[in-house]
């Protein structure tokens, strides 16, 4: 469904990503993982037109789709959350989602992610900056559902999180992903990430370092201490 290949990336001078090539096959998660300023944002980036790559390709259903704008990508269905999360902080809970609902039509209306989210149907009146780090968490992502993606781009969906919170959003991650979505997940939680995805990439000074299936990566030491310090 994407298939990015080869993306070298610049912030300014700094060469950031050397190369990067990975691919989300349709109805998968795929997550990728490593340290801090290992490139995963700005892989991210590079996919979704924010920061677009000098060299390499990133193609949708085959279309190359390389440099081109984020709300070009929003209409062809691919729905970023980024690590700020993104909402409102004056809006309520309600506005921050009617203001993204109905833009693309499909599975995810304001009744489905309310039974996602129950939590965001209690606080619905209640304005984006009055909610905790996990309800902001969940209204970022239930805002990139009602994009109706057919990819959500998330970008550390548990950052500063609890981990009573973390296994929540996890269990409703779960959920989206029965209903067929398909996600490439950005993530430092190493646990969080192989519990959810299909399949992995790790990595490391803004290039891919290893990739394979999280069952694969449990018989690998040498790539978990090196790269994720696990
Ligand atoms: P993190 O979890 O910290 O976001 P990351 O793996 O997502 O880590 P990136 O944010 O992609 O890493 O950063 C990769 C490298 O690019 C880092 O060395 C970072 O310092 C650098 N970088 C990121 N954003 C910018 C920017 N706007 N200008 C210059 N350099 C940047």
């Amino acid at each position: 469904m994407l298939e990015v290949e080869n993306l070298h990336t610049y912030y300014g001078p700094s060469h950031i990503l050397h190369g990067v090539s990975l691919s989300v096959p349709e109805g998968k998660v795929v997550a990728l993982l490593g340290r801090n300023g290992a490139g995963k944002t700005t892989t991210l980036r590079s996919i979704i037109g924010l920061t677009p790559p000098r060299r390499g390709h990133v193609r949708f259903r085959g279309e190359d789709i390389t440099g081109a704008r984020p709300h070009r990508l929003a209409r062809l269905g691919l729905s970023y959350m980024p690590e700020t999360r993104g909402i409102f902080p004056s809006l309520s809970v309600e506005e921050n989602l009617t203001l993204v609902a109905g833009r693309r039509e499909g599975r995810w209306t304001l009744e489905r992610v309310y039974e996602l989210f129950p939590r965001l149907r209690e606080r619905r009146r209640n304005g984006g900056a009055q909610l905790s780090g996990g309800e902001q968490q969940m209204l970022a992502i239930a805002r990139a559902l009602l994009l109706n993606p057919e990819v959500l781009l998330l970008d550390e969906p548990t950052e500063g999180l609890a981990p009573i919170v973390v296994r929540d959003i996890r269990e409703r991650l779960a959920f989206v992903k029965e209903a067929g979505m398909t996600v490439l997940l950005v993530e430092q939680n190493f646990r969080f990430a192989t519990q959810l995805a299909d399949h992995l990439y790790v990595l490391g000074k803004g290039a891919v370092q290893w990739s394979g299936t999280p069952a694969e990566i449990e018989a690998e030491p040498g790539v978990l201490h090196t790269w994720l310090g696990v």
